[in-house]
């Protein structure tokens, strides 16, 4: 048997007719750029994700990148974030001009520790940017009262969450903006890049819709700099076709997560979500201090599975600058030597989980 890590071609068969209809509609009205497409999705994910407001752009990593625009960080600030989170998170960061200060994760969630965090703010200090790891909210409710206390923006990296909820309430709804990713892993994938902002502000919306196109308006006319930030209409057609199934989808991911958990857990260390929380399962990411044979068993047995992820930021060659060591946010460093993520796709079958299961036994 041969299980890979995502199959794209199980979740595209049952819907290739209507999305190939879609993208011919694109073609035919050739409305490649600002089509209706786009307008339409955007109050859909609004209306999913418990917002006012949702602007289509690039990608996730510029969802990132213009909200930073927004609330215009830049040169001076500091932005606190995980180092356990995919490299955009503090990319975006220092694209802006800003310094990415690190706080240690808690290691069950793998969540940026929000009793660690208040120490990190000095005067400097402009934004929170949590991420809701592998689709499991961070501890919203808690960041919220420091950033409040200390007036500073909340920027959600919710990539990998879109759906999530904590306390009943969605992710992207849960700070000052959410940052999602349509990239083709994520639970809603297009075929490409593709990226939104979700916020209940109105200002900060309108002002991210002015960013996206060169910061013009009207046409022609700058106040501000922004960029090409365009989600493309063909992308956003894409997405419409397969808004309908995300539901399904989530499901699908929970119920196969609770068929690992239930023969899992006393083998590995099985994800743990908060009583809280519903969890997306964007990745079903498991534990072990044997993770380097572990993962070497699965690819011998052609199981598809991936670290997320293997260097912690801080220690990433780019941001040596910063200052920081080995030992510095040990939590981080520890779970990227343990973790190792298994296929969790809606589409797997029993049989296929059973295999997987059967071969992380018999290590
Ligand atoms: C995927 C991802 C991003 C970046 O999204 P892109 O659409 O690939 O640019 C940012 N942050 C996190 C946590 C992600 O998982």
């Amino acid at each position: 048997m041969k299980i890979p890590m995502l199959d794209l071609n199980a979740q595209y068969e049952p819907m290739k007719d209507k999305v190939l209809q879609a993208i011919k509609d694109v073609f035919d009205s050739k409305r490649f750029i600002n089509g209706p497409q786009i307008r339409e999705l955007e109050e859909k994910l609004a209306d999913y994700c418990h917002c006012k407001h949702a602007i289509g752009v690039t990608s996730g990593t510029d969802a990132l990148l213009i909200s930073l625009m927004a609330f215009d960080i830049g040169e001076g600030d500091e932005v606190i974030t995980t180092p356990f989170t995919f490299f955009a998170t503090a990319g975006s960061i220092f694209r802006v001009g800003a310094k990415p200060i690190f706080v240690d994760i808690d290691p069950i969630t793998y969540n940026i520790d929000p009793d660690l965090l208040e120490e990190k703010i000095t005067d400097k200090t402009k934004a929170i940017m949590p991420v809701h790891i592998f689709g499991q909210c961070a501890e919203m409710d808690k960041i919220n009262e420091i950033a409040k206390r200390h007036g500073l923006s909340v920027i959600e990296d919710a990539a990998q969450a879109i759906g999530s909820e904590y306390k009943g309430r969605r992710a992207g709804s849960l700070g000052d903006v959410g940052c999602f990713s349509f990239f083709p892993s994520k639970n809603l994938g297009c075929c490409g890049d593709g990226g939104l902002v979700t916020t209940n502000n109105d200002e900060i919306a309108e002002k991210i819709r002015i960013l996206r196109q060169h910061g013009s308006k009207p046409k022609y006319y700058h106040k501000i700099i922004g960029g090409n930030f365009r989600l493309d209409t063909m992308q956003a057609a894409v997405l419409l076709e397969k808004f309908p199934y995300l539901e399904e989808w989530h499901k699908g991911r929970q119920n196969n997560a609770e068929y690992y958990n239930e023969h899992l857990k006393d083998v590995v260390v099985t994800p743990f979500v908060e009583s809280h929380n519903t969890m997306i399962y964007n990745q079903y990411t498991i534990r072990t201090p044997m993770r380097d044979e572990l993962q070497n068993k699965l690819n011998e047995a052609n199981i598809g599975n991936a670290i997320y992820y293997p260097v912690p930021l801080h220690l990433q060659e780019c941001f040596a600058y910063l200052g920081y060591k080995e030992g510095d946010l040990p939590e981080s460093e520890k779970a990227s030597q343990e973790v190792v993520s298994i296929p969790i796709y809606p589409e797997l079958t029993d049989e296929q989980m059973d295999y997987v299961i059967q071969v992380i036994k018999n290590i």
